[in-house]
This record gives C-alpha cells, structure tokens and sequence, in this order.
C-alpha cells in the first residue's frame, strides 16, 4: 500500500550559467515519473536545442496570445525576451499526483508560488563565484559579448531574491549539487500536508490489521 499524494511543483532558479540545467536534466534522468514544464519563449533557439525538448519558440504575438487567453502558469519578461510557463500541463500533472519541475527565474517562482499556495518548493542554486559564473557563460560560445554582459548584470539582481526561496544550495561539483537537490524532492514529496491519502492509508492498516 502506498499514501496517495497531490503533486509538487519543483522550482529550481539561478543566476544564467549557475548549472541549473544540468541539474535539471539529471533530476529528470534519475526519475522518469518527474515531468518537465517545457516553456514558452520569444527567443531564438540555441544551435543545440530543439523545439518542444528545450522550449516551445513562439512569435511574440503568439506569446501575447497566450498571456490573453490565461494559458499561462506564470510568465515575465527576462534578458529583454518574454518567457512562460503552460498552465495546462502543470495542472493535469499535479492532479495525478505527479511533480513537475521548473527551470525558470524568480519573478516565474514568486507567480506560480501565488497561483498554486502549497503545491510549489522553491530551490535556489548559487554559483561558487561570480568569476566562475562568466568563465561557465563564456564556455556557452553561442552567446555574444553583449549577452554574456547582460546575463552577469541580471545574475547579481537574480541572487539578490535568493531569501525568497525554501532551499539553497551552491554548485560547487555537479554530482553533489544533483544529489542535494533530489534530497530536497525527496523531503519535500514526504511533506505531512501533501499526503492527501494519508487518512484513507491509516483506516487500510486498521481495517487490514482487524481482518475487516
Ligand atoms: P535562457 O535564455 O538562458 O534559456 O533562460 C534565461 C532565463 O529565463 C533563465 O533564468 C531561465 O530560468 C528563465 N526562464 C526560462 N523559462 C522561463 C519561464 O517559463 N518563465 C520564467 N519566468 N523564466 C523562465
């Protein structure tokens, strides 16, 4: 027998470059009952990512759209583009007891935070260095000079919210840095309040006990 739950929402957030990615996909790898909330963005794909895998590409009016017709979790402008999360997916999951799990910026985790009170867990991850953070963004050769600016302005306003979030961890090794945050999923699915089933499982053990 097993307690039923509801869903969670994993918000993971960071400075650009800070290897929250990374740890995405490895939380993803390890558990195939998680599900990604793949976002909307209005800006141009990377050489290496694909439409639908890494994010849905949309026109800006196609974005604007979908803000209008509240097909949005949550969405914000960043690095001048706009980005955001589709409600419906997220929904369906969290009413099959499933946890999904966001990549996105902290104005996206304070607006799923209100939308979905209880259901979200908030996981900052820091870079050991803002050296090392331009040295991770360099390495990332698609994004130009004026980006690679831009995203280090924006990386000190993104650690500035880091007090918002429930958990922070900083990434100084990439194995440690998973391990710490499945340890936060892990806590985090074991919650008293998301064990919707809890009732239900303790009257099976007594019913089961007394032969009923
Ligand atoms: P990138 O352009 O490097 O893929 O992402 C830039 C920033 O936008 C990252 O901090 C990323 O987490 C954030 N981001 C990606 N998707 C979303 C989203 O759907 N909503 C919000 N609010 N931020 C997002």
């Amino acid at each position: 027998m097993t307690i039923t739950r509801r869903g969670l929402c994993l918000v993971l957030a960071a400075p650009s470059g800070a290897g929250k990615s990374a740890i995405t996909r490895a939380l993803l790898a390890a558990d195939p009952t998680l599900i990604l909330s793949i976002s909307v963005t209005t800006r141009a794909p990377r050489p290496y990512e694909t439409e639908g895998v890494h994010y849905l590409f949309r026109s800006q009016d196609a974005f604007d759209a979908m803000v209008q017709a509240d097909q949005m979790l949550e969405w914000a402008g960043v690095f001048g583009r706009s980005y955001g999360s589709p409600r419906a997916p997220v929904e369906q999951a969290l009413s099959e007891g499933r946890d999904v799990v966001f990549d996105i910026d902290w104005q996206g985790y304070r607006q799923v935070r209100a939308r979905l009170p209880g259901d979200v867990v908030g996981l900052f991850i820091m870079p050991p260095s803002l050296v090392e953070l331009e040295a991770r963004l360099r390495k990332r050769a698609s994004d130009s000079e004026a980006e690679i600016v831009r995203r280090m302005a924006v990386a000190e306003a993104e650690i500035s919210h880091v007090h918002e979030f429930d958990y922070v961890l900083v990434n100084h090794d990439l194995d440690v840095a998973v391990m710490e945050a499945q340890s936060v999923l892990t806590a985090s699915r074991l919650a008293m309040s998301r064990q919707t089933g809890l009732d239900d499982f303790t009257r099976a053990l007594a019913e089961a006990r007394s032969g009923l």
